[in-house]
């Protein structure tokens, strides 16, 4: 924790702020380990200091061991006793966290010129740590896992919802603390829906089934994406769009290095699922960095030109194509971007056939 301290200083001058106040979850717990679910960090250049209430003064003391605590009591003055620690007059605040209301009430601190930032340390959560990557490696494992018992849950007259339900259950059995985000489970037309939420359609013979899974170790996520199809034989349709993900996914991991734009590797996948007729089919982006948060920096997309992909990095490789009333196919792999390109941390197969 004292090197990502360090490393939250070095940007305070580019920043033009004396001292950073940290309020969102996982920018909170990843620069001070504290995994409850209220506290407050005032980093300044001197001085590092967790402020939370009763319920969590003696696990605070213990997981960020890096910090003072302050303790944080329903008095008078509270807020402004808290924000003095720092010494300073020019507090960075996380734009894309503080709520109005507490705009309002870190307004009427007086004194303190409050900087808007639109990111803090998203960008140095990016690159992981040899810690963050082996909880995200056993959590892709369990999710590895999970995936493989689709082909025995996923039968005819089986409804979606149960269908998770017993992957979530099999995840959780098998160590994860929590499922990274709700398991997807969509079946037939409902595959065409990149988001759709399990509900008590029956899966039938002939369903595409797309599963979206992840297991959650240590607080670290993994993402995993198989698409499935019910029977012995698909039809020529199925294994056109299916290919030619299959084909997207692989182009878009072969891309993959240090330095390269999010928008590039994005463009390896969308420009061959574009040349088959599909480009107004893929409308998501091509993947996504994961750690702390499902969906975190950095991306592959139409809009990361100037996201510059780090070594260090763990990111999905997701392309997908959605036929509306038709069903939908997408393929998404876990990755970790190494010194020349790419590990994969997801391992389970890509067979769609599940033979009913
Ligand atoms: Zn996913
Ligand atoms: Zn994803």
């Amino acid at each position: 924790m004292t090197d990502r301290l360090s490393a939250i200083r070095a940007n305070f001058d580019e920043w033009q702020v004396d001292a950073l106040l940290l309020i969102s979850p996982a920018n909170r717990r990843w620069a001070s380990g504290f995994t409850g679910s209220a506290a407050q960090l005032l980093i300044s250049r001197q001085r590092a200091v967790l402020a939370t209430d009763s319920r969590y003064w003696e696990r605070a003391a213990a997981e960020a061991p890096a910090y003072e605590i302050f303790q944080m009591r329903d008095e008078k003055d509270a807020m402004a006793n808290f924000l003095a620690t720092a010494g300073t007059k020019r507090i960075g605040i996380e734009a894309g966290h503080v709520t109005l209301a507490r705009q309002a009430a870190l307004d009427k601190q007086e004194g303190i010129a409050w900087v808007p930032l639109a990111a803090t340390v998203e960008s140095l959560r990016a690159v992981k740590s040899a810690d963050e990557l082996a909880a995200i490696r056993a959590a892709a494992r369990l999710t590895d896992a999970t995936v493989a018992q689709v082909p025995q849950l996923a039968r005819p007259g089986v409804s979606e919802r149960a269908v998770a339900w017993e992957l979530e259950k099999f995840m959780r059995e098998t160590g994860a603390e929590a499922t990274a985000f709700d398991i997807i489970v969509a079946s037939g037309p409902h595959s065409a829906l990149p988001h759709h939420h399990p509900g008590e359609r029956l899966l039938q013979a002939g369903d595409i089934v797309i599963v979206d899974l992840g297991a959650q170790l240590d607080g670290y996520k993994s993402d995993l994406t198989r698409t499935f199809y019910l029977g012995e034989t698909a039809d020529d349709a199925f294994w056109a769009i299916y290919n030619t993900v299959e084909q997207a996914h692989g182009a878009a991991i072969a891309g993959i290095r240090p330095g390269v734009t999010g928008k590039d590797v994005d463009a390896l996948a969308r420009d061959l699922i574009t040349a088959a007729g599909h480009g107004d089919h893929f409308g998501h982006g091509t993947g996504h960095g994961v750690g702390l948060e499902i969906h975190e920096e950095p991306r592959f997309s139409r809009l990361s030109e100037k996201t510059i992909i780090p070594a260090g990095a763990v990111m999905t490789v997701e392309p997908g194509i959605y036929l509306p009333g038709y069903g939908g196919v997408r393929i998404e792999d876990l990755l970790h971007v190494t010194a020349d390109g790419a590990e994969y941390l997801s391992a389970a197969p890509k067979s769609p056939l599940i033979a009913i």
